[in-house]
């Protein structure tokens, strides 16, 4: 059972996807934060859970098996987490083979871009991306980039080589929504809409958003996170309240060089939200 002295995160990253640390060390990190249930939620991957349930049941605090799931809508890409994951689930696992598919073709398109436009060895950014295992984001390309001197830091990467009209950028179509959603609902306890707040989206498009979510079985929407402004939880606090969604919180970490979103940062949950974490009993 949740109660009020719980310390919870339902959003981390471990080294399975675009995260810097093993599952282990991640649990590590979050036990010694006093974090009491904790899930892991790597991009389109599960493959970090075990190891990260065994350490957490080592050292007393509750697991929570997740993923954050690569989805588009109206031309943009969503991310759900799904939180409770029940093991071998096919239809989930069939899904995110497809995208691991989509995932590799496409750091190959960028390599070859880096190479053909950028007039940089693409190849060996590429090769030394996959290098380090887990499912391949365009975060491991900026890693390997400023690793082989093409950029002094990983955001540099993206405004010289990976983003938006830049020499690498490859766009990229994930699943739709609408078909990605139904098969995570019903692989997991509680689908839950990440960072609604990060989206480029007008109050009306995420309102028509919010109710597709609640259409395909979503159960809740991220509203605190860590560095969230008060205005925008706030709005994302009114949207849950309006669609009848609980609200989960949590870090979105990935480094902890990154000092603002260690794991078990982010704002107390306002009033009148239900806690998605009471959904997970026994998950
Ligand atoms: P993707 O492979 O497209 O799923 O991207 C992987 C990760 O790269 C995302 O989760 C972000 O953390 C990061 N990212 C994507 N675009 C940018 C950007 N323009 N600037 C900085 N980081 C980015
Ligand atoms: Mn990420
Ligand atoms: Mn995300
Ligand atoms: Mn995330």
């Amino acid at each position: 059972m949740v109660t009020v002295h719980d310390r919870v995160d339902l959003h981390t990253h471990s080294r399975h996807s675009d995260g810097v640390l093993s599952p282990a060390d991640l649990v590590a990190l979050a036990v010694a934060r006093g974090v009491t249930l904790l899930a892991l939620t790597d991009h389109d991957t599960v493959a970090g859970c075990a190891e990260a349930r065994a350490a957490c049941d080592a050292a007393g605090i509750r697991f929570i098996a997740g993923i954050e799931l690569s989805t588009q809508w109206r031309g943009q890409a969503i991310h759900v987490i799904g939180l409770g994951i029940r093991a071998g689930a096919p239809a989930l696992a069939a899904h995110i083979a497809q995208i691991a598919q989509r995932r590799h073709e496409r750091i190959l398109a960028i390599g070859d871009r880096l190479a053909a436009r950028g007039r940089i060895a693409g190849h060996d950014v590429v090769a030394h991306a996959l290098a380090a295992g887990g499912v391949p984001t365009r975060m491991h390309l900026a890693r390997s980039l400023v690793a082989l001197g093409h950029a002094s830091d990983t955001q540099q990467a993206f405004d010289r080589w990976l983003g938006r009209g830049r020499p690498g950028h490859v766009p990229v179509e994930w699943p739709a929504l609408d078909e990605a959603l139904p098969r995570l609902a019903g692989a997991c306890r509680a689908a839950v809409l990440a960072h609604p707040h990060r989206y480029r989206l007008s109050g009306g498009a995420l309102r028509a958003l919010a109710a597709e979510f609640v259409a395909g079985g979503g159960a809740a929407l991220e509203v605190s996170m860590a560095g969230m402004s008060p205005g925008d939880q706030e709005r994302i606090a009114a949207l849950a309240r309006r669609h009848g969604l609980a609200g989960s919180a949590g870090s979105d970490f990935h480094d902890p060089a990154t000092r603002w979103n260690p794991p078990g940062r982010f704002a107390k949950l306002p009033g009148g939200i239900a806690p998605v974490a009471e959904r997970l009993d026994d998950a």
